[in-house]
């Protein structure tokens, strides 16, 4: 017999078989779907690809009356729109951009029942005019996607969300189903609280990804970092994404990606929608390209094979790095993730966040996120398990799949090193970056180190055992460690904190990664 469009009645598993081609469910999807069957409503907590949309497109098909899923983004609800119609589900979007004909149309079909999902942005569904339709339509349910953007605790709040609140004051009978990828505790209380979910249950789903390989890396040469991760990463066929920390650098990275011969494109919030638009479509075609992007650039794709995504730049928070490295390996094979960090990106993130003019409480909560993002990235021991931790899960002592557990850094008692580079930093008056207090530690005479008389310090030279590199790299951990600041706001000099003070003084032991400490090679130690 046909299959027909629109089976109320059919089982979940029916559908998911007849409609979605898949086997079986998959984590905690048949739990969720089952909850949401039963008129439940509640908040899913799932990684990017762990498979949120079928948790309510299934129950939306099974269950009588239209599922409206509202959306934040545009193109998020086109792709979806466009997906679910190759699948012959009578899906529709509604949104501000849609021409007017259009939206008619869309209306027509709405009157007429002939529509099974809604996907609808929260500006269009808040109308009085909308609510009041749908007031008199059975409705299967509701689905928040992107539900953090509710959240002000977030880096995605957006005021129109806050208005889904009063679903379930008119939607009492409703079930209402709230999606994220954003696990941060106080996040997920705050969108619980907004929604009206408190007393409904959280489903947290598996974050890990075992398929993606993921590494840090000091910034060096970024370039030559990013050439040779591009070429151990590409497959040839499949994406690509360089996230930068700003417009101007996605612009510089995609110049010199294309020099390099790769298809790169750009992507930022402050280009046109049209060219937006288009570099979107170029990404979601299939071709092997590199999107150098900033955040902007996330939500809505739903490309299976990314093969890679690279940070040039330290991300905010372990919640947006592991949000946008999940881009990477959405078809299972193998991908990888590459961070790459610099002293400086610490510093100016924490700068920014003491200038900002937010509330303390909320400058506290992104300060101690940071202070994880920092973690991850100068990690000694598995990268992934601190990440997992994140989210509060436990993952295995050793994942094998992080740069870490594939070649495990030795640490190294840095204790002496530091107390030099501090001494230095305290002995040239704190008023010198890191170039200059290297010059001093290795026993330079630059015509800077000449004036100020610093050949004639008790440090001068005494740093002559390590490299350039190693020192930056001492200098780089004592300020993750937060034992010394850049001053940013002026030319980079390292600032001694309260928490040199102990190293100085002997009373507290400095661990550092031994690949920081290497010897200065024959020909560096020599001098200049
Ligand atoms: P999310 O919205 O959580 O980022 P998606 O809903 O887009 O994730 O799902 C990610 C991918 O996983 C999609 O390609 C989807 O087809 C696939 N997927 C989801 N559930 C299953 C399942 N039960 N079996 C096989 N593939 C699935
Ligand atoms: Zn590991």
């Amino acid at each position: 017999d046909q299959p027909r469009q629109d089976s109320p009645g059919e089982t979940p598993e029916a559908v998911l078989h007849r409609v979605f081609g898949h086997p079986g469910f998959r984590g905690r999807q048949e739990e969720i779907i089952r909850h949401v069957m039963a008129g439940g409503s509640g908040l899913v907590l799932m990684p990017t690809g762990g498979g949120k949309s079928l948790c309510y497109q299934v129950p939306a098909l099974c269950r009588p009356g239209l599922g409206v899923v509202v959306s934040p983004l545009i193109a998020l609800m086109e792709d979806q729109v466009a997906a679910l119609r190759q699948q012959g589900i009578a899906a529709a979007a509604l949104h501000s951009d849609l021409p007017e004909e259009q939206a008619r149309e869309v209306r027509r079909e709405l009157a007429q029942g002939a529509l099974k999902l809604l996907y609808v942005s929260p500006e269009r569904l808040l109308l009085d005019g909308t609510l009041d339709f749908l007031a008199r339509r059975p409705l299967a349910l509701f689905a928040i996607d992107e539900a953090h953007c509710v959240s002000q605790w977030g880096h995605h709040f957006r005021p129109e969300y806050r208005g889904l609140g009063l679903l379930a004051e008119r939607f009492p009978a409703v079930p209402r189903l709230a999606l994220t990828a954003t696990a941060d505790p106080r996040t997920v209380e705050d969108i619980r609280a907004q929604l009206g979910l408190s007393d409904s249950p959280v489903f947290r789903g598996g974050f890990d990804r075992p398929n993606i390989q993921i590494a840090a890396a000091p910034r060096e040469s970024e370039r030559g970092q990013l050439r040779a991760f591009i070429k151990a990463a590409s497959d040839g066929t499949g994406a690509g994404i360089v996230y930068c920390g700003s417009r101007a650098r996605t612009e510089q990275t995609t110049a010199w990606l294309q020099a390099d011969g790769h298809d790169a494109l750009c992507f930022h919030a402050g280009m046109e929608p049209a060219a937006k638009r288009e570099a979107h479509r170029r990404f979601a075609r299939g071709d092997a390209v590199i999107m150098a992007a900033t955040i902007a650039f996330g939500m809505g794709i739903d490309r299976p094979d990314v093969r890679w995504v690279a940070h040039l730049d330290l991300p905010r928070s372990p919640e947006s790095w592991y949000q946008e490295i999940g881009r990477a390996g959405r078809d299972g094979l193998p991908a990888r993730a590459l961070l790459l960090y610099g002293a400086g990106d610490i510093a100016l993130a924490r700068h920014r966040i003491l200038e900002s003019p937010a509330p303390e409480e909320q400058k506290r909560i992104e300060r101690a996120r940071l202070e994880a993002m920092v973690s991850i990235a100068e990690a000694a021991t598995c990268r992934r398990r601190i990440l997992l931790r994140c989210f509060g899960e436990d993952g295995p002592e050793h994942c094998g799949a992080c740069d870490v557990c594939r070649s495990p850094p030795r640490l190294f008692d840095g204790t002496v090193p530091a107390q030099k580079l501090l001494s230095a930093v305290l002995r040239t008056g704190r008023r010198f970056g890191v170039g200059h207090l290297v010059d001093v530690l290795r026993g330079r005479v630059t015509d800077k180190v000449a004036q100020f008389g610093h050949d004639r310090l008790p440090t001068f030279g005494i740093g002559k055992d390590l490299s350039d590199q190693a020192w930056r790299g001492v200098a780089r951990q004592l300020v993750a460690m937060g034992a010394l600041d850049v001053a940013i706001e002026n030319h980079g000099e390292l600032v001694p904190t309260e928490a040199a003070r102990p190293i100085l003084k002997g009373e507290q032991q400095v661990m550092l990664r031994a690949e920081t400490l290497r010897e200065a090679a024959p020909r560096e130690r020599a001098g200049r």
